[in-house]
């Protein structure tokens, strides 16, 4: 595609911009400041627009069309969020300034922290990690201190299930944990045999994501928090999931001691190209004291306005800083707004619309797909991509072949747990008809396999790139394709 490059439009003298004539006195510049060459495209403003227009135009995103990207919670996110983001008064504020100039911000970050508390049923929180990886580390980190303060620095192990997305042994492996990994059982809940025989005196935490991987509520979780409690272990809960939870069941209340967020999924944020995320951190009663500081307290003072005043406090046995200043503060705009809009009864439908939608799906896939875990899904559902008999097929080649009818694919190939994963996550803000018409997809597919397996193998067919080398793709990205070549070293 070589004529994708601004730079290949480019043409001595054409221009898109007209500066004014200058009000202040011309002066030369030092020599040694001057670059020989300025190598910038030159190109009018209609082949700018249209150029990056059309650039926007071979990606694909929720705005385009149905993003059932498993775990990553791909639901439409409402405009209104970006325009309360945008205004003046929350963007262009400075986090340096003086608490008095920003009660409103503060006011902002105090509510978010109260609505996420009582949403996952949490004694205190913090909005400074970055995204949910940053969150488990947060967590992680409150599970080492709270164990070291507590005199039993010999707690060095930490149980995750086999279905756990991999930042949860990443977290737990580079906070200095032994990890240990806690199989499954037959309906695809924690193996609660399994479970016991780690609970000992080296026990400091175990992570549990509620619903799992496989889109399932555990059916065990307060079992599964009492062994953990009572052999002097803290759980940790993996909140990528909340969208399924939300206004129905409190982690905190089936025994969740901490828990990230993911702002950027079950609130409803833009996300899928590398950040901003967001990921606040819940803790029960007595992990609040060990909170990374600042968190923006409320003062109440006498001073005849209702407001109260807020300001920041470092809790007692803080683990001290996860981020720069505060976090990333328009990720909190976003999700208050998204919360403010909604409202109780509006979050809890948001999780009630999710766990119809992919049990719906689920039903018109299931018999075609193979389902590993046939039982009531949560927001989302894993299945097969092969058949036996078929054998060069592969979740790879349905996944690619999707593309070709319009879809994003699913995750595939995780949870690790389950042969050729399809991981199905069609999200709250998707209608009925969007839900048809991928289930017909994934039918014709299911068919294409047996009487024209070369179809799938070939796709993606009419996407601007045809089927890359995933690998070499991830690998040796190729970020500076507006240079021409002999800039692009
Ligand atoms: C997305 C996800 C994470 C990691 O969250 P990031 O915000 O991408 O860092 C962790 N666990 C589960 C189950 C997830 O789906």
């Amino acid at each position: 595609m070589a004529e994708t490059t601004i730079y290949d439009k480019s043409s001595p003298g054409r221009r898109g911009v007209r500066f004014p004539q200058p009000d202040v006195p011309l002066t030369k510049l030092p020599e040694s400041l001057m670059r020989k060459e300025l190598p910038l495209p030159e190109v009018s403003e209609n082949e700018v627009v249209r150029h990056f227009t059309r650039l926007s135009q071979l990606n694909y995103g929720v705005d385009i069309g149905f993003y059932p990207l498993g775990s990553c919670t791909m639901k439409y996110n409402p405009k209104v969020n970006e325009a309360a983001a945008r205004l003046p008064g929350f963007a262009l504020i400075h986090p340096l300034q003086p608490v008095d100039t920003v009660q409103g911000a503060l006011h902002l970050m105090y509510e978010l922290q109260e609505h996420l508390k009582e949403i996952g049923g949490f004694a205190g929180m913090t909005l400074q990690p970055a995204a949910g990886a940053h969150g488990e580390l947060t967590g992680v980190l409150i599970i080492k201190k709270f164990h070291e303060v507590n005199g039993e620095p010999q707690r060095n192990k930490i149980l995750i299930p086999d279905s756990a997305h991999g930042t949860n042994p990443a977290t737990s492996a580079m906070s200095g944990f032994k990890v240990v990994e806690i199989p499954s059982d037959g309906r695809g809940n924690v193996d609660l045999e399994a479970l016991r025989a780690e609970c000992d005196e080296t026990l400091a935490g175990f992570m549990l994501t509620n619903p799992n991987t496989l889109g399932l509520f555990d059916e065990n979780v307060c079992d599964i928090s009492a062994l953990v409690h009572e052999a002097g272990g803290l759980m940790y809960g993996d909140g990528a999931n909340m969208n399924a939870l939300l206004g129905i069941a409190k982690p905190g209340e089936f025994g969740v001691d901490i828990m990230h967020y993911n702002l950027h999924k079950t609130f409803s944020t833009p996300h899928g190209g590398g950040g901003p995320g967001s990921g606040p951190v819940g803790v029960c009663e007595r992990l609040v004291d060990f909170l990374p500081g600042p968190v923006v307290v409320a003062e109440t003072i006498d001073d005849g306005f209702e407001m109260p005043f807020y300001r920041f406090d470092v809790p007692k046995y803080s683990i001290g800083r996860m981020k720069a200043f505060h976090g990333h503060f328009g990720m909190m705009v976003r999700a208050y707004a998204y919360i403010l809009a909604h409202g109780a009864e509006g979050l809890r439908e948001v999780s009630e619309y999710a766990v119809l939608n992919a049990n719906y799906l689920m039903h018109k896939l299931k018999g075609v797909y193979k389902l590993p875990y046939d039982r009531v899904c949560m927001h989302e559902f894993v299945i097969e991509g092969r058949w036996s008999g078929i054998e060069d097929i592969h979740a790879l080649d349905i996944s690619k072949r999707l593309m070709d009818y319009g879809f994003h694919p699913p995750t595939n190939y995780f949870p690790l747990i389950v042969r050729e994963a399809l991981m199905i996550e069609p999200t709250e803000t998707e209608s009925i008809e969007t839900l048809d018409a991928f289930a017909e997809a994934m039918l014709r597919i299911a068919e294409e396999a047996k009487t024209n397996p070369e179809i799938l193998h070939e796709a993606p067919h009419n996407t601007p790139i045809g089927r890359l080398d995933e690998v070499q793709a991830a690998k040796n990205l190729i970020l500076c394709c507006g240079l021409p070549t002999q800039y692009a070293e």
